[in-house]
């Protein structure tokens, strides 16, 4: 299997000004992976993204990309970006934003094609400026793949979509990444990060405190939820070994276990009277939440499976 490495992070610092905004970071992506960056807000990635393409310098530390420094034109011409803040002219209409950045290119997708992809048909002879916020941001995903480019970096890409726009993209996203392209995508949506990621990285104050697959990262806090409304004494599933975290505010019981049937019989002697007892699996957000709960900054969580 190719293991080009794309982006290398060694002990990278970034402030600005008095603020931290990432703190010693080091991290490698490989070819073909699909990273996803989840964090709260002014954790950290939309600086680490700034970093990779170019926008801003490092002040300690080494990073490249495609083993160059970033910013050179031929990361450039290998990079598409799709950033929050796009910043492109919004008197011109979507086919002549599509035009120029075609020419920014040697071998750029086809209009028609990119025109496909982003679901632009029709809008062709609108301004910018005139189009709906998802519209607008389908039009920025188009000419981040304008170079059908070997690094695909998007953030934040569908905050603006409704639903059937969302999927859409997700679909795209998912055909356009394969073994030759690689993708670095920023996310508040955890089903998004989910349907599109298979190495996630969360990031907090500036550091990567989870670097794993979305599994993983579901099994650290037991496979599977089991819930109900219960006014059982809780202490006694502290030595149960399965359960990996109680929540239990006002009725509402939540428990994450590894195995869920013996954990089930449990709290069914405890409590026969019990609702709305459901078991189902547990979900990232399950996992994310628990991750950026306080009581976890002891340390790393990196698991390389
Ligand atoms: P995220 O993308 O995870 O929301 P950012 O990388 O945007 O995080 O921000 C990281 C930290 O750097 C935050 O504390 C943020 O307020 C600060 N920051 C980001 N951009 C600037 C800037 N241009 N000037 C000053 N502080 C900034």
């Amino acid at each position: 299997m190719n293991e080009e490495i794309v982006v290398e992070a060694s002990n990278i610092a970034k402030s600005y000004k008095d603020v931290t905004a990432l703190t010693d970071l080091s991290l490698q992506v490989s070819q073909g992976q699909r990273c996803v960056l989840l964090g709260p807000n002014g954790a950290g990635k939309s600086t680490f993204l700034n970093l990779i393409l170019g926008v801003l310098k490092v002040d300690r530390g080494s990073l490249s990309v495609f083993g160059k420094t970033p910013g050179h034109i031929s990361i450039r011409r290998l990079t598409g970006a799709m950033l929050q803040i796009s910043g492109i002219p919004s008197t011109l209409k979507v086919q002549e934003h599509l035009k120029l950045f075609r020419t920014y290119y040697h071998q750029p997708l086809s209009t028609d094609e990119l025109v496909r992809i982003a679901r632009l048909e029709g809008l062709e002879r609108r301004t910018f400026g005139s189009l709906s916020g998802g519209q607008q941001q389908r039009l920025n995903f188009a000419l981040a793949l304008c170079g059908n480019p070997k690094l695909l970096i998007l953030d934040e890409p569908s905050t603006s979509h409704d639903v059937e726009a969302r999927m859409a993209l997700w679909d795209e996203v998912d055909q356009l990444v394969s073994t030759e392209r690689t993708l670095l995508l920023a996310t508040h949506n955890l089903q998004e990060a989910e349907r599109l990621g298979d190495r996630i990285l969360i990031f907090h104050d500036g550091r990567v405190i989870a670097d794993a697959s979305p599994a993983k990262l579901r099994s650290m806090i037991g496979t599977t939820e089991i819930s109900a409304q219960t006014n059982v004494n809780v202490d006694v599933f502290e030595r149960n070994h399965q359960v990996k975290r109680i929540e239990h505010v006002n009725n509402h019981l939540r428990l994450y276990v590894s195995e869920a049937e013996s954990t089930v019989r449990q709290l069914l002697q405890l409590d026969p009277n019990l609702k709305n007892l459901a078991v189902k699996p547990a979900s990232l957000q399950d996992a994310y939440l628990h991750l950026l709960s306080p009581a976890r900054f002891d340390g790393d969580y990196r698991a390389s499976d």
